[in-house]
């Protein structure tokens, strides 16, 4: 079975200066055409209902009403009963018309990027001011959706730790009920590398990192992931699918899937997408790959992986075949075994990188 479906919606209304995802200035002709070419490919996989949905982007709420109905109820019927349908939105682009047909069509949580409330950043990473964010915020809150996740960016060119702390302060009192926290990574194709803006330095990102986990956990948010926080039971059930290395399918310019054995990654050109050619490279994960995604995926989470799944998976035990990096690993803080579960420590979750390197 396959619990979750990937929706992508490339268009942006304007071009975040860090951006590098798959991304296309909105156009409507093109939009119209997308979602109607989108509708084929889903319905050409013959799985579902699934228990999550997720429309991402670009920006899903670039979309224009119509197009926005058109493709939310073509969605509807492949949604289970009670299962989680995520959109992501941006500010500029919300209105409360958009909402309430989400709303009607069964979305039941909301990503909305914030980044930063720092006018004078936003400006930099060229999104629209701090009170178009808050005015979509409150909206989507009115229309009243009540699982609401809001992206914070940290480590941001010279960016002052009083930033950061303004900004947690900031979204704190929103009350969200999960937060996605992102240190800005230069992309190659991002207008920032462009501009020849550096990372932070690996301790500035560290000493804010430092900053957002404790005031989010004094706040009562779970660092379920290495960088989701939530309220009790308001995990992304989505999000989940992948870091529990599950299958999934993608659909939409530059998605990925995962299913059976074979990982795939969608075409990034609009013109081949229109054309019906989908999937540009699918590769098939042998055995040995795959034990590696799944220490990849799974360690990223705070619960670590079940023993027992473990075996039932690859039909060997885990302790038994790892028994002297399991070892070293213990001794240096970074893995802990606890009621039948490998977990990684506050610092091993940090360290991912290095403690892949030990068990292989
Ligand atoms: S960060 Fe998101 S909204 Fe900004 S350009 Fe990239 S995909 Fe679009």
């Amino acid at each position: 079975v396959i619990d979750s479906l990937y929706v992508h919606i490339p268009f942006c209304s304007n071009i975040c200066s860090y951006c590098d995802f798959c991304k296309l200035i909105y156009n409507d002709k093109f939009a119209f055409l997308y979602v109607e070419e989108l509708k084929k490919e889903i319905s050409s996989y013959k799985y579902g209902p699934y228990k999550t949905i997720y429309i991402g982007g670009g920006t899903p709420s670039s979309l224009i009403e119509e197009s926005l109905e058109n493709l939310l109820s073509f969605l509807r019927p492949y949604l289970e009963n009670n299962g989680e349908f995520t959109i992501e939105v941006n500010p500029e682009n919300i209105t409360l018309e958009k909402l309430q047909i989400m709303k009607k069509y069964g979305i039941n949580r909301i990503s909305i990027g914030m980044q930063t409330s720092s006018e004078e950043y936003l400006k930099l990473i060229n999104r629209a001011p701090f009170d178009v964010f808050l005015k979509a915020y409150n909206l989507i809150r009115e229309v009243g959706f009540s699982n609401v996740n809001i992206d914070l960016m940290y480590a941001l060119p010279n960016e002052s730790i009083e930033i950061v702390k303004k900004d947690l302060k900031t979204i704190l009192e929103l009350d969200p009920e999960h937060i996605s926290t992102y240190s800005l990574i230069l992309e190659e194709n991002s207008v920032f590398s462009k501009k020849g803006f550096k990372e932070e330095d690996q301790d500035v990102q560290a000493s804010q990192y430092e900053l957002i986990l404790s005031t989010l956990r004094d706040a009562g948010y779970r660092r379920y992931e290495v960088s989701n926080f939530a309220k009790k039971g308001r995990e992304s059930r989505h999000n989940l699918t992948y870091w529990k290395d599950k299958e999934y399918v993608g659909c939409g310019l530059g998605a990925s899937g995962f299913i059976g054995t074979k990982r795939y990654t969608n075409t990034r050109s609009l013109s081949t997408y229109l054309k019906g050619k989908y999937i540009e490279t699918s590769e098939e994960v042998n055995f040995e790959e795959s034990i590696k995604y799944f220490f990849l995926t799974n360690l990223r989470l705070d619960i670590g992986f079940s023993l027992d799944e473990f075996k039932q998976k690859f039909g060997f035990d885990f302790l038994e075949k790892y028994q002297s990096q399991y070892g070293k690993l213990y001794k240096e803080n970074l893995l802990f075994k606890e009621d039948g579960w490998i977990k990684p420590t506050d610092k091993g979750i940090l360290l991912l990188d290095r403690i892949l390197v030990d068990l292989f």
